[in-house]
């Protein structure tokens, strides 16, 4: 356990290095740049040393592994973020721990959230998932909205009650045009920011970036770094 929080710790000082470093490059300051530590496949007892550790913002993408790990770790002073493609059956469930969903990528998913939303009394904080490598069908691989659907679910967002607009999320896309060209990628997150922010000057967060690729995203311009395995190490299993 002693050893664990060694790790951790160590490894969470790398990664606020190479942010550090990243912002100094693109002559930013520190404070611009959100870390939220992504625990999926990691056990409560991970997460539990990292808010010892200072980390305030953690992401799950599953709700099956985030409900309970969430519910054990409900006395830390943690705000949850769910990143994952989700399930309407999921979203009860979801919006019971998660402050924010970035992965919000269809009307169905507004509709259901908003309800959940008003039934529990929460405000839900709402990032639209771009999907930059959309196929004709205007949804990404991963899940996604393509570019040209962003206004119309940032519109309902908003006008659905107990939701929140707060921004953009992408994931870099391994096909199409982008497919190896992160920072690209992630420029592109930041224009479609600005659009939207034109009509919602309150969705400023712009979430892009994890362990390989923190660099580009805060060389475009990213908000908030969804790092993973570089704090907790490689997954043993798909996540
Ligand atoms: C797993 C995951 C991350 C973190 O990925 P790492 O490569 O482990 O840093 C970030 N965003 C999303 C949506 C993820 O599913």
């Amino acid at each position: 356990m002693t050893d664990r929080r060694d790790e951790l710790a160590a490894n969470l000082a790398k990664v606020e290095e190479r942010i550090t470093a990243a912002c100094v490059a693109a002559g930013r300051e520190r404070a611009e740049v959100t870390l939220i530590v992504v625990t999926k496949t990691y056990p409560a007892s991970d997460v539990r040393i990292l808010s010892e550790l200072g980390v305030r913002l953690v992401a799950e993408n599953r709700d099956q592994d985030a409900a309970p790990k969430a519910a054990v770790c409900a006395d830390l002073p943690l705000s949850w973020h769910f990143v994952g493609q989700l399930q309407t059956n999921k979203v009860r469930s979801v919006v019971g721990y998660a402050d924010v969903v970035q992965s919000v990528d269809r009307a169905r998913l507004v509709t259901a959230l908003s309800k959940e939303a008003v039934r529990t009394g929460r405000e839900v904080g709402c990032l639209i998932q771009v999907a930059l490598d959309a196929g004709a069908d205007g949804r990404g691989e991963r899940g996604g909205v393509a570019p040209a659907g962003i206004e119309e679910l940032a519109g309902l967002v908003a006008d659905s009650p107990g939701l929140r607009i707060d921004g953009l999320m992408t994931v870099a896309p391994l096909t199409g045009e982008y497919a190896g060209r992160e920072q690209a990628a992630f420029e592109r997150l930041m224009v479609l920011s600005t659009h939207l922010r034109r009509t919602h000057p309150a969705a400023t967060m712009v979430s892009a970036g994890m362990s390989a690729d923190l660099e580009q995203a805060v060389a475009a311009g990213a908000t908030h770094v969804r790092v993973g395995s570089a704090v907790l190490g490689v997954r043993s299993r798909l996540g």
